[in-house]
């Protein structure tokens, strides 16, 4: 599926593209649809390069070993640059990005470096495995950079892929979580998932939260995860890309209360959160589409009609231990 141009993704019969060094191809059997794929594809986060393929959740085999794979969003970093020396290869500024930058998952197969790829925990069949590649990883970052300790109360504001997965790590680290969303069906699955309390976004928790993470793509919403958040707590933004910031009081932010992004991810993120997601175990709720109709799902999601995630069937999925 190429994105012809912005807001038209078609199907299109293409040559089988080819490993270069240290790349190996990989056979597409799951693709997670991810928000970001959904403003890759309105053209609200231009895309980075000519008939584009998205997709960034990927789950298939590699055609040389046979291995199990995913292949997430960061497809490459540098590094030698500072900040991939330091660990933090997430903000490196020469990276690749899969389905942004170099062609996705949207496809029977595709191309990913040997070194940036990650095998699949047994118990997740391809599809579950899926939505764990953006969603589950970059969520579980946030989690971990909202500074949120086992016990403590921790919002979630929005209840989509990524945080129907982040509940699941925090109520296995012991937190109380509660749920700001506007849509009654997410509401609905964020108390069967363990959240101790759900509301709208412009609701005041009955207490304030030591940490909040906001997966909704508007800054009203990261306004209103601050106004609920104690002294000195976090608010992590995971979105890529945001409507706009409001201007609002300094003091929602004053008393040492921390408003900061969430970007990408690092490959040990991504190693650490598959184990979690297998220990704990994660149970990912998903609804799946053809790859041909990407563009339905897309509609789906952007419509609020996707609980839990989406995910598109490309070849023969297989099931989990
Ligand atoms: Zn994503
Ligand atoms: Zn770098």
């Amino acid at each position: 599926m190429i994105l012809d141009r912005p807001g038209e993704l078609r199907r299109h019969d293409v040559p089988e593209p080819a490993a270069g060094p240290g790349e190996v191809v990989i056979e597409v059997s799951a693709c997670g649809v991810c928000r970001t794929d959904l403003q890759i594809v309105s053209g609200d986060l231009p895309a980075k390069r000519e008939a584009l393929v998205p997709g960034h959740q990927v789950v298939g085999r590699r055609t040389d070993t046979g291995e199990r794979v995913g292949v997430a969003w960061l497809h490459w970093a540098d590094g030698t640059c500072e900040y991939c020396q330091e660990g933090r290869e997430n903000l490196c500024e020469r990276a690749e990005f899969t389905g942004w930058t170099v062609n996705g998952g949207y496809a029977d197969r595709l191309v990913a470096p040997a070194d940036f790829i990650f095998p699949i925990p047994d118990r997740f069949g391809d599809l579950d495995a899926a939505p764990l590649l953006c969603a589950g990883i970059i969520g579980y970052r946030s989690l971990r950079l909202s500074g949120v300790q086992p016990g403590q109360r921790l919002g979630l504001f929005g209840f989509g892929s990524s945080a129907h997965l982040a509940i699941q790590v925090a109520v296995h680290w012991g937190c109380e979580v509660y749920v700001f969303s506007r849509s009654g069906a997410e509401l609905e699955l964020a108390h069967e998932l363990g959240a101790r309390w759900t509301g709208g976004y412009a609701d005041a928790p009955p207490a304030p939260l030591h940490a909040a993470v906001t997966f909704a793509p508007a800054g009203s919403v990261v306004v209103q995860a601050l106004a609920a958040v104690a002294p000195g707590g976090t608010v992590a933004i995971n979105a890529i890309h945001l409507d706009g910031m409001p201007a609002f009081s300094y003091d929602l932010l004053w008393r040492e209360r921390v408003l900061r992004s969430v970007a990408n991810f690092t490959r040990s993120d991504a190693m650490e959160f598959l184990e979690l997601a297998s220990a704990i175990p994660i149970r990912p709720q998903i609804e799946t589409f053809p790859l041909d109709q990407a563009p339905e799902a897309l509609e789906a999601l952007a419509a609020g009609r996707v609980h839990g995630s989406a995910v598109l069937i490309v070849g023969a999925p297989e099931r989990g231990a």
